[in-house]
């Protein structure tokens, strides 16, 4: 069926009036034939299977078994009773559970006679249950009609008042695929359909919506999904192709006195090899002549910082200025401090520049960026005033990048003629499935592994009444000569509350830690920022040995000594941010602590973000948890991304054949990046037309 019929308006087809258009426009967004064969089922509800008590899984799925019911009795309960039935088969026994309707069922059930019953399976209490199953007897199921797997569409509640049931949008399909003949024309390559073995389009499609079986099903999904994922990626690669085409960048293409110099006399360290990969992604990024625009995602503690100072040197021995912005002053004058101390007598000429910076000072920075003297320029937002002028920034690199906006970045840009390579840092992983749909566009590079030596932060869940014990081994660590952080959760909605925790908090601290053995810092948003500093320099410099907070601490804090972090109503933050907490430790060579504080009352939710913390360290693992537990609609830039409107993929789960759709769309791009080969002409068509219809208008950012 060519596509411009599939473009004709529902209300044409057989059994949809102008009543029902209406509503499945409104409800599903249906207004074509098109649409309406991209209404993908939801689930399928299979009873072409039988199953056996033995081989069920705890997946809660729905399942079609043949036994019988050996006894019956009524259960009493907080509130009424339920009635609960022995099934047994040849492998087995579950329980059915009924709470409605008992009278009806216990006069009309038979005992020891073979039913076959349809359901979604509990796991409860080491055994298999079932609530309100459908019940046929074996006798009369045999004489019926065998239904296949039938598919359950999305609805509304709109659309079950208006009398569009899944048996209507059923039959509606049916009507569809009647007209069409079931015949569609292919939207993807036959070289790709040999080589990844896919089924036809007209096959998927019908197997999408009557499928006969499993395999067949299985086929289909796999097939529809690569293809949706397919024409994102071809779009998201083609922006960045002709962003590189398009936009010019300074040449890097020296190494020279600066970045060996300090490579050989300078580095206190041997570099990782994730370090060292991710160089060498970033050198061969500004030998191109194309602006570098790459996100760095590393774990807190990987070693972001030597990179960007080896990257900032490879822009002088170019003869360019560079930049590194933090998002605190705290950060930036540590950044400040520990550069200059690792470039010690190299003769690089560097200055610190945040709102605090006096006016001379100022201005002295001011003129040395204009004259090209000062070479690298570390400072906070105050780096983007306009009154900021380099001779030639060729760099600028922007350290924890959530905290700055998309305006801030491009204001960097605008400091020059021709763009500066940019180099975001980030210590929020996101999860490599996100990463590659959403910022498809954007170069990544990872750092994927910790320096040497360091131990893993020991992280354990406590709860609320084993605070003494807590507090002992808080005594003992100071005793040690070691430092502690308390965090306190701070949430708006909540603020006054939350602020009273953390002064309650702060006071029991203050009498189980009295003067004049302990001394305890206090910061929280509704201090002066002169407040702040100085309670953190104090904690800095080791003249306290607790530092109670609420999470302003999250970014970047560098106090090696510090090893004990407790985190207050752990269950109230969530993943990523515990994670980065949790990362305020662990950086000196002794053995840390992080140690989770709640009351008994968990939610399932929050008790597998704790268990998730207690399990692992690897912050690209937490991430993809938070993401499975909160979906990508929570997670930072994905709203505005359009991975909600996935027709059939899902980003998660269907992370594998994202990865093999990118593969092939890179490969098939690099070979023919305006698609117009002959063998890609399918490709290319069906591209123009998703544009056209404007079906994947949501990926384009
Ligand atoms: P982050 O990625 O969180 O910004 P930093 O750059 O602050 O991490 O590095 C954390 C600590 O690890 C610093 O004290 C730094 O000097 C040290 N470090 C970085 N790279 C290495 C390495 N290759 N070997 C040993 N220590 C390293
Ligand atoms: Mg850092």
């Amino acid at each position: 069926m060519n596509a411009n019929f599939l473009q004709t308006p529902i209300s044409y087809l057989k059994g949809v009036g102008p009543n029902r258009a209406d509503t499945l426009q409104s409800e599903l967004g249906i207004r074509t034939y098109q649409d309406l064969i991209n209404l993908f089922p939801n689930r399928y509800i299979d009873k072409t299977q039988y199953y056996k008590i033995g081989e069920l899984q705890r997946s809660n799925a729905e399942v079609q078994l043949i036994g019988k019911i050996v006894h019956i009795k009524t259960v009493e309960q907080k509130r009424g009773t339920r009635l609960v039935a022995s099934f047994i088969d040849s492998t087995g026994e579950m329980e059915l559970v009924w709470f409605r309707g008992q009278k009806w069922i216990r006069d009309n059930l038979k005992l020891n006679t073979p039913y076959v019953i349809f359901g979604r399976t509990n796991w409860y209490s080491g055994k298999f249950s079932m609530p309100h199953p459908e019940m046929e007897l074996l006798s009369d199921h045999e004489k019926g009609l065998r239904v296949a797997m039938q598919p359950v569409y999305p609805s509304t509640e709109k659309l079950s008042n208006k009398g569009i049931t899944n048996r209507v949008i059923t039959k509606l399909m049916q009507q569809l695929f009647m007209e069409t003949k079931g015949q569609f024309a292919e939207t993807l390559s036959p070289a790709l359909l040999d080589e990844l073995k896919l089924v036809s389009r007209s096959d998927a499609l019908f197997n999408i919506h009557f499928p006969k079986n499993q395999v067949l099903l299985a086929k289909a999904q796999f097939r529809l999904k690569f293809e949706e994922l397919l024409y994102i990626q071809l779009q998201l690669i083609t922006k960045k192709l002709v962003r590189k085409q398009r936009i010019k960048g300074f040449n890097f293409d020296q190494v020279g006195e600066f970045f060996n110099t300090f490579y050989t006399d300078h580095l206190p360290f041997e570099l990782t090899s994730a370090q060292k990969r991710v160089l060498k992604e970033i050198r061969q990024d500004l030998g191109t002549h194309a602006q570098m625009n790459r996100l760095l995602q590393g774990d807190v503690g990987s070693g972001k910082t030597m990179v960007a100072l080896m990257t900032m040197l490879l822009a002088l021995d170019n003869g360019f200025q560079a930049c590194l912005m933090a998002p605190t002053e705290i950060l930036a004058t540590q950044h400040f401090n520990g550069i200059r101390e690792l470039l010690g007598s190299m003769g690089v000429q560097l200055a610190l520049l945040t709102g605090s910076v006096k006016k001379k000072e100022r201005n002295r920075i001011h003129e040395t960026l204009e004259n090209g003297e000062l070479q690298i320029l570390i400072g906070t937002h105050a780096v983007l005033e306009d009154k900021v002028r380099f001779k030639n920034l060729g760099l600028a690199i922007i350290d924890e990048q959530h905290r700055f906006g998309v305006a801030q970045r491009s204001k960097l840009w605008h400091k020059n003629e021709i763009p500066p390579h940019i180099l975001v840092m980030t210590a929020t992983p996101i999860p490599r499935t996100l990463a590659m749909s959403l910022y498809g566009d954007l170069d990544i590079s990872v750092i994927d592994e910790l320096p040497p030596g360091r131990k893993p932060v020991k992280t354990v869940h406590r709860y609320d009444n084993n605070r003494l014990k807590v507090f002992q081994f808080l005594k003992e660590e100071i005793k040690k000569g070691r430092q502690v952080y308390m965090v306190y959760p701070l949430i708006q909605e909540s603020e006054a509350l939350d602020y009273k925790d953390l002064m309650d908090g702060y006071e029991s601290m203050v009498r189980d830690f009295p003067l004049p053995n302990y001394q305890i810092s206090i910061v929280h948003g509704k201090m002066k920022t002169e407040d702040k500093d100085y309670e953190m320099a104090r904690f800095i410099r080791g003249e306290t040995q607790i530092m109670v907070a609420t999470t302003v601490i999250e970014v970047g804090v560098d106090v090696p000594n510090a090893s004990v972090m407790i985190i207050e109503s752990a269950e109230r933050f969530g993943l990523s941010q515990l994670h980065q907490l949790r990362g305020r430790v662990g950086r000196g060579a002794d053995q840390s602590y992080c140690i989770l504080m709640t009351g008994h009352k968990l939610s399932t939710e929050a008790r597998t973000r704790l268990e998730t913390m207690v399990r692992t360290h690897d912050g690209f693992e937490i991430a993809e948890v938070d993401l499975r537990l909160r979906g990508p609609g929570d997670l930072m830039g994905t709203q505005q991304s359009g991975l909600l409107n996935l027709k059939i993929a899902d980003i998660v789960k269907d992370n594998d054949i994202l990865k093999t759709a990118r593969f092939h769309a890179l490969k098939i791009l690099r070979a023919d990046p305006l698609l117009d080969h002959e063998e890609n002409k399918v490709l290319r068509q069906t591209y123009a037309l998703l544009v056209r219809h404007k079906n994947i208008w949501n990926y384009i950012s």
